[in-house]
Order: structure tokens, then sequence, then C-alpha cells
């Protein structure tokens, strides 16, 4: 099978810094070390932390994860977390490590700002992702989450000053729909559109590499967000198949039938070696005609 390996693609600056973070924390520290959820949106890379000593505690609610730590550090992710869960952690005792994205800790920034300065919020993200959930804990009552256009239109906001932006891995196209249906409600609205590069460049890349092959694999793991959004371009602006496999078992044969080239990307938290694996079992895959 012929592949296009589609740039960029993989880790972006905000994972390598996590792992940068945590790997030093856990040299550096003789008790317990704990990631209050996925470190990054991976499950291999996820093992991996937790073989090098680095207890994962995966609930949902930050704060239930945090009442399950009885001792040691525990590591905020690269999604961050709100500044309620950061002061619950030092209450119970704990040493925290914010491993945040720098790109994640400048929305934060932003949406403080703007609650301070009197402004509504309006922030596009994923309902029960952790970025939003950590970002709207900036300003309680200030921040409306707003996932579909229904959540635009159930709006209610009294105030002049209204803000719109978003979490930093959405559907650069979708977010731009979402956007212009803040505008036409709230033409006042002042626009901050925080996208990462990262996952910006991803996507251009991948929609564009879609004009040039049959299909395209996305590389990475179901709970990640700017993962799940490239299959979405692709699909919606590429107008081409596109599947996520978290590794090359599980790639199903059926998808490549009358298949000549494959595109392959992969997601910012995907450790290169899986995508890797991938490139090499489709180069050597033999397809009917
Ligand atoms: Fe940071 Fe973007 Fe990478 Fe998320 S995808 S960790 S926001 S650079």
């Amino acid at each position: 099978m012929e592949v296009l390996k589609i740039t960029p693609r993989g880790y972006c600056h905000g994972v390598v810094d996590a792992f940068r973070i945590a790997k030093r924390v856990r040299e550096e520290t003789d008790g317990p070390v704990h990631m209050l959820g996925m470190l990054v949106h991976n499950t291999h890379a996820t093992d991996d932390l937790q073989a090098q000593g680095i207890a994962l505690v995966d609930q949902p609610d930050r704060f239930a994860g945090l009442s399950q730590i009885k001792e040691g550090t525990v590591i905020f992710t690269a999604h961050g977390v709100s500044p309620q869960v950061k002061q619950r952690a030092v209450e119970l005792g704990l040493k925290p490590v914010d491993a945040t994205c720098s790109d994640v800790v400048r929305t934060h920034e932003l949406v403080a700002d703007l609650a301070n300065k009197g402004y509504d919020v309006v922030y596009i993200g994923r309902k029960g992702h952790p970025e939003p959930e950590g970002v709207m804990g900036e300003a309680p009552g200030k921040v409306h989450l707003v996932q579909d256009p229904e959540d635009i239109d159930a709006l209610d906001l009294q105030r002049d000053r209204i803000a719109v932006t978003c979490q930093t891995t959405l559907s650069v196209w979708d977010t731009e729909d979402l956007i212009g249906r803040v505008k036409a409600r709230y033409p006042q609205a002042e626009v901050h559109n925080e996208i990462c590069r990262a996952t910006q460049e991803r996507q251009e890349a991948a929609v564009e590499a879609a004009q040039h092959v049959d299909l395209v694999i996305v590389v990475g793991s179901p709970r990640s967000s700017n993962s799940l959004r490239l299959v979405e371009v692709v699909k919606k602006l590429g107008r081409k198949p596109a599947y996520l496999v978290d590794k090359f078992e599980d790639l199903d044969l059926s998808w490549f039938v009358g298949m000549k080239r494959v595109g392959v990307t992969s997601g910012a938290s995907t450790p290169t070696q899986l995508t890797r694996r991938v490139i090499e079992y489709l180069e050597a895959l033999e397809i009917p005609a």
C-alpha cells in the first residue's frame, strides 16, 4: 500500500513538556507520585507512565480523584485544572505539580482577565472534557460552556460586555461556525480564538493531504480530543473516509479494499513508535485489486 506520511503529526510542545515534568518529578521524589487523570490522552503513554511509578487516579470529578490520594505528589495534567482543585490539593496536604500546557494556561489567564473586567464569557468546548472544566473554574457563573448551535441559541446573556473563546483542541472550521453563530446573536462579542497552533497545523495538513489519498488513518486514543477532531475534519472537509486507531492491531483490512493510497497522521499525544508501526504495517500490506 502506498502511504503518505502527513506532517506535522504527533507530539506537540505541551505534551513533550508534560512528559518532561512528570519524568523529573518521578526521579526527584521518594514518596508516591500520582497523576490526576491521564497526563495526556493516550492509553499507551499512560501505561508507560504507570510503569515508571506514577499512579493514575482517573475520576471524571477531579475533587473525587483528589480525595482518593492519601499522601505524596499530585501532577495536574496537560489539560489543566481549576483554581479550586489546586487549592483543594494543598488543603489535603498534597504536593501539587502543574503540567498544564502553556497554551491552556494562556486561556485560563484570558478568561480570568475577561471575567474581572465584567465580561460574560461564551466558551466553546466539549462537555465532559477536563480542559473546559478547568477553565470554567476561573470565573464560576461567568463562563458559559457551549458545544452545539442549540447551546448558543439557549444562551440568555444580559451583560453588554460579552466575549467568545474556546478549547484549544477543537475543529478549526466547526469553531469558526460556532463563533459566527455567537456573533450573530451578540454582535458586540469580542472574539478570542484559542485553538492552539499544533491543533490547527495538524488539521490543515490532514485536510490538504486528504485530497491526494483514498482514506486517512489517524493514530490516537478515543479520549484524545485533537485526534477525534482530525478524523472529523478529514471526513467533513477532506471528504474522505477516516478512521481512528489506537495501535496497528486496530486496523480493519476491509477499510482498504480497492484503495491504493492511504494518508497517516496522529494526534498530539500519540507516541511516535505507535504511528511508525502503523506506517510500516500499511507499507507492507498488499491489497488485492
Ligand atoms: Fe497544548 Fe495544543 Fe498540545 Fe493541547 S494540543 S497540549 S493545547 S499544544
